[in-house]
């Protein structure tokens, strides 16, 4: 069986029907590569409900609703075989495991998009955001990637891609391809 983790290709494969787990720290770039790459609608993320619960993104009064929504979403999406790109920081395996469960629950493959960047690539962008986030957070979020492919190597995901430049993410191409090709559906964990 090949090798699942698949190191900075140029191409990624997508089906169709796929859970997709943008991870990465504030600023490293993955709102940006979900835009660039995926339909809108296949976009979730925890900012958007908060957006629509309270009119603020960030508006962190609203978290566990925010989630409650944003789990609702992954759930019914994946049920109906429609591609699902969660656009969060997903850098703890209590964030992924939900959304993995969902997709585990619909027989739905599972993908990890690690945006790897160095930390002051991350620190020098997150200045440039509509939402600033304390350095401090963005630190720590660099600095928890350091195990991340043996973190999400147990996971059961399909496909495991990691950027770990500017470069490779501009290189990167995105691929849709037919939910009847499915690959393999997530895995329970190791
Ligand atoms: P996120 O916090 O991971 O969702 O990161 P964003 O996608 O919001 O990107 C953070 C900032 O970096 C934004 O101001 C983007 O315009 C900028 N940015 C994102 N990707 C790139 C890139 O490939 N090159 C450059 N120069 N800037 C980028
Ligand atoms: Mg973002």
């Amino acid at each position: 069986m090949a090798d699942p983790v698949l190191t900075a290709r140029r191409a990624i494969s997508v089906p169709a029907d796929a859970l997709v787990l943008l991870v990465g720290a504030a600023g490293s770039g993955k709102s940006t590569f979900a835009r660039r790459h995926f339909p809108d609608e296949a976009s979730v993320s925890s900012d958007r409900f908060r957006g629509l619960l309270t009119g603020n993104e960030a508006d962190q009064r609203v978290s566990q609703a925010a989630f409650e929504l944003l789990h609702q979403a992954i759930g019914s999406r994946l049920e109906a075989g429609l591609l699902t790109v969660v656009d969060a920081t997903n850098l703890d395996l209590l964030s992924r495991a939900t959304p993995l469960d969902r997709a585990r629950r619909s027989r739905r493959p599972a993908l990890a998009i690690v945006f790897a960047l160095p930390a002051e690539v991350c620190l020098r962008r997150n200045r440039t955001r509509p939402r600033v986030v304390r350095p401090a957070v963005v630190r720590r979020q660099s600095a928890s990637l350091r195990h991340i492919r043996t973190d999400l190597e147990g996971e059961g995901y399909a496909a495991i891609h990691i950027f770990g430049s500017e470069s490779d993410i501009q290189s990167a191409v995105v691929l849709l391809t037919p939910a009847s090709e499915l690959s393999e559906p997530a895995r329970p964990p190791a």
